[in-house]
């Protein structure tokens, strides 16, 4: 049991990484890639020195080429982790890299595909009783928005004895068909759209998490010494671009504060690297709103992933570098 435990505590976060293909204002100014991504698992750096070679290069429990599709990155490591909310055990999904390098067309990509299976899953389980509910919010500046209410202010977060942090006045849409899905979806990315014009940059600037929750009544197959219904959540959540706090989130220095930095994604990386450690250290949930929304989605019994994206642009390369060793720090 004990050998169990620790293969599962090993797997509680997958990380792979996924390299675009260069963008047409790359390719216009004669930018070219330079990583090459070798038998699955590791990427390298293609013009490294001999001296620097082992530096550069980096293993993963997936890595995805310029070549590879959404459907690739998804069936390889993500699925299992959205699925086992069917199951009842939270799971939280990340992409993580620099803007403009591929987060939002993943986890656009990733959640439809997540949804499907979901789908498919609940159809396949007549004898069992499903509801699913959906929740969207966006995270800027260390406040929290609804993305199905955009009247909405400020949302308060908090302390439910039962459930932990909940966010206060949420909506929370109870789905009675999954085309609804569609249709909340492209409300949440007008919502996004919208504001990007409206405020310049603030989609690099601002986390969202899409959460669908699933509950099920129990049936004979389920666990008997669990009783009640099987209650989990999956999140989605596309960070905020990596930019400006890579250098401290690459490098593991403490947080520190400052207007110019993101709380709530350096937070994410000192709990996801005391997390990876799997040592019995304090994790600084509380320090910002993402983590304390997803505290039981990550760490305890519940999965996490990280799809780190980069660019595979000359130009981007240390950026890109300061990706792949946040990404070496959370695997
Ligand atoms: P981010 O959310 O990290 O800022 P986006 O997902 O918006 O980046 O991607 C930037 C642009 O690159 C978009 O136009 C997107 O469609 C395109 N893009 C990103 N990843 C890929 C990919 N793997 N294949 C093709 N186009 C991509
Ligand atoms: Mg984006």
């Amino acid at each position: 049991a004990q050998e169990h435990g620790n293969a599962a505590q090993e797997e509680r976060i997958f990380v792979s990484i996924r390299v675009r293909p260069l963008n047409e204002k790359e390719k216009a100014r004669h930018d070219v890639s330079d990583w090459e991504c070798i038998s699955g698992n590791t990427i390298r750096f293609k013009n490294a020195e001999p001296r620097s070679l082992s530096m550069d290069t980096y293993t993963f429990g997936k890595v995805f080429g310029e070549k590879c599709n959404t459907k690739q990155v998804y069936e390889q490591g993500i699925k299992e982790v959205a699925l086992s909310v069917v199951r009842g055990v939270n799971s939280s999904i990340f992409a993580y890299g620099q803007t403009s390098s591929g987060k939002t067309h993943t986890m656009a990509g990733i959640t439809e595909y997540a949804i499907r299976d979901i789908y498919e899953y609940i159809e396949k389980h007549k004898d069992r009783e499903f509801v699913v509910k959906f929740s969207a919010m966006e995270i800027y500046n260390e406040a929290v928005r609804d993305l199905l209410n955009s009247g909405a202010t400020s949302l308060r977060l908090l302390d439910d004895p039962e459930k932990g942090t909940v966010v206060e006045k949420l909506t929370e849409e109870t789905l009675t068909e999954r085309r609804q899905l569609q249709h909340l979806l492209q409300i949440c990315s007008a919502e996004r759209t919208t504001e990007e014009t409206a405020m310049n940059e603030t989609s690099s600037r601002s986390h969202q998490i899409l959460r669908l929750t699933v509950e099920s009544n129990p049936s004979d197959y389920v666990d008997t010494a669990r009783s009640g219904a099987l209650v989990a959540s999956v999140n989605f959540v596309d960070l905020a671009g990596s930019e400006r706090a890579s250098q401290a989130l690459s490098a593991g220095t403490r947080f520190r504060e400052g207007s110019h930095i993101n709380r709530s994604l350096l937070t994410l990386g000192t709990v996801i690297r005391k997390l990876s450690k799997g040592r019995n250290e304090h994790v600084p949930y509380r320090d910002s709103k993402l983590t304390r929304i997803l505290q039981n989605s990550l760490g305890g019994n519940a999965r996490t992933a990280i799809i780190c994206t980069i660019s595979p642009a000359r130009s981007q390369v240390e950026q890109s570098r300061n990706t792949l060793l946040f990404a070496s720090c959370a695997k």
